[in-house]
């Protein structure tokens, strides 16, 4: 190894194996191992598991499977139960009951692999954390859809390199670089190489109180796994964001009835009315940054004063209780209580 390149035998481990940082995302953490033992991240996956191994064309922060795991733990002595929770799969039993590897999970927004490229603009960052961090890297927190704001420096999520536009895909920075050059790390954007840290910091415009301290406290105890405090015992944090995302996306439904809620809601809240996405329709998980933090305050809002704004907002919109409980099969016992009570 008198390059400094790792040999590659079998049972080796990494002469350079860094801890995982708080939150870091998987492959946040296997490209920086990969670069501190100069190696690019491919060569480390192709020595680690074989070059026919599913990695990186997948939503592999998601999917990676447990054998994957070992072997990364195997390579670097680090813990593999430490390694399983730098994947989404160490959310389950939290805002959501369980993070699903092969479909798409309730908040954790969709990346849209296809081949080692991405589709969708599910790679959030925080321009001031990667500015200031001594060692920039991604936090699985970035991949929520319900975190619209930094909740170390309360400035907006960006989803998209802020100078060209492209989806962030931290993991490619790499690519097509020489191998002395591996020094670059993840602030920079893969594809016109400018630093993501330069990108305008801005705060969100809330308006209502009482809506901001509710989602500064959901992006801040997201991970937490029993009810905050609503008053219902057999309320989970689970069921809590069950109600917010439903209600999001009958803001944004196109079914005959549920469509009246977004107007109503739009002409309350003095907002302009929002395009139609035609026959795609909205989902929380594949929207852009800028168009979740509008329906996510929406669905805040419609929780707030509880119960006395929904019943307003409901007769507002003509809507009935009984239409909205048979919208969803799945909505919590508080909001249940309400929807049966009187439909
Ligand atoms: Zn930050
Ligand atoms: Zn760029």
């Amino acid at each position: 190894m008198s390059d400094g390149r790792w040999g590659g035998r079998l049972g080796d481990l990494f002469p350079v194996h860094p801890q995982p940082l708080p939150d870091e995302l998987l492959t946040s953490w296997l490209l920086r191992t990969a670069h501190g033992n100069g190696m690019k991240l491919q060569r480390l996956l192709d020595v680690a598991l074989g070059k026919s191994a599913a990695t990186l064309n997948r939503d592999y922060d998601r999917s990676v499977p447990d054998a994957h795991l070992k072997r990364y733990a195997e390579l670097t002595g680090i813990d593999a139960r430490r390694l399983t929770e730098c994947t989404l799969r160490g959310f389950s039993g939290t805002f959501v009951e369980e993070v699903k590897t092969t479909t798409n999970t309730p908040w954790i927004l969709a990346i849209g692999v296809q081949h080692r490229k991405r589709k969708l603009y599910g790679q959030q960052y925080c321009p001031s954390c990667l500015g200031t961090d001594f060692v920039p890297y991604f936090r699985r927190s970035w991949r929520l859809a319900f975190y619209v704001e930094c909740n170390v420096h309360h400035v907006a999520m960006c989803d998209a390199c802020w100078a060209c536009g492209a989806q962030v895909i931290p993991h490619r920075i790499d690519v097509g670089q020489p191998r002395m050059s591996l020094l670059q790390n993840m602030r920079y954007c893969h594809r016109c190489g400018d630093d993501l840290a330069h990108a305008p910091h801005y705060r969100l415009d809330i308006g209502d109180i009482e809506v901001a301290v509710r989602l500064r406290s959901l992006i801040s105890v997201h991970w937490w796994q029993e009810s905050i405090g609503n008053g219902y015992k057999s309320q989970t944090m689970a069921d809590d964001f069950v109600d917010w995302r439903n209600l999001c996306h009958i803001l944004r439904s196109r079914r005959v009835h549920l469509n009246r809620l977004g107007p109503a809601m739009g002409s309350l809240l003095h907002r302009e009315a929002i395009p139609d996405k035609g026959r795609a329709g909205f989902t929380v998980e594949h929207a852009r940054v800028h168009e979740r933090v509008v329906v996510l305050i929406e669905g805040l809002w419609l929780l707030c004063d509880w119960p006395q704004r929904l019943g307003r907002v409901l007769r507002f919109a003509r809507l009935t209780k009984r239409r909205l409980l048979s919208s969803y099969t799945n909505w919590s016992p508080r909001m249940r209580h309400v929807l049966i009570d009187d439909a």
